[in-house]
């Protein structure tokens, strides 16, 4: 099972790219593919699609767009669920205790990591930023 993650651009900003990474490991998840990215417009408003609209949408991609990112393709059991439980609830402020986005994130929009919702998201996230190649053979 596996999953996307993206390391946001506060959190590479702020330094804080390396203890989420560290967190992500102690919670269990393989890294499998990543990179440093800094997206475009149009790849932000593809990637986030699905809120097109919002009225938060535009915030949010200038936002994505802002600098560079860290999208990682990640692995373990229960993948998706998983890591929803690890990063908290979208807005700090509503986060569980320990949950990265609690320890991390300055706001809801600002906050620090984006997860997948569901295994059929995660396969289209994941396929957004890596090829086959790229995934190809690292981990089981
Ligand atoms: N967002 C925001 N304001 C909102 C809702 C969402 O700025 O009221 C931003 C925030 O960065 C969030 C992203 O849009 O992480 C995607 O929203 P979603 O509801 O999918 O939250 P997530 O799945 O990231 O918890
Ligand atoms: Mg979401």
């Amino acid at each position: 099972m596996q999953t996307l993650a993206i390391i946001k651009p506060d959190a590479i900003a702020s330094g804080k790219a390396g203890a989420i990474l560290k967190h992500l490991q102690e919670a269990g998840f393989t890294l499998r593919a990543a990179r440093l990215v800094r997206l475009t417009l149009p790849q932000a408003e593809a990637f986030y699609g699905v809120h097109k609209g919002r009225p938060f949408f535009p915030e949010l991609v200038a936002f994505m767009t802002s600098g560079p990112c860290m999208p990682m393709a990640l692995v373990r059991a229960d993948a998706v669920a998983h890591l929803r439980t690890v990063i908290g609830a979208t807005d700090p402020a509503e986060a569980a205790p320990g949950t990265i986005r609690k320890l991390y994130a300055e706001s809801k929009g600002r906050n620090a990591i984006h997860a997948s919702d569901s295994d059929e998201n995660a396969a289209r996230e994941i396929a957004f930023f890596f090829t086959e190649g790229e995934l190809a053979g690292l981990v089981g």
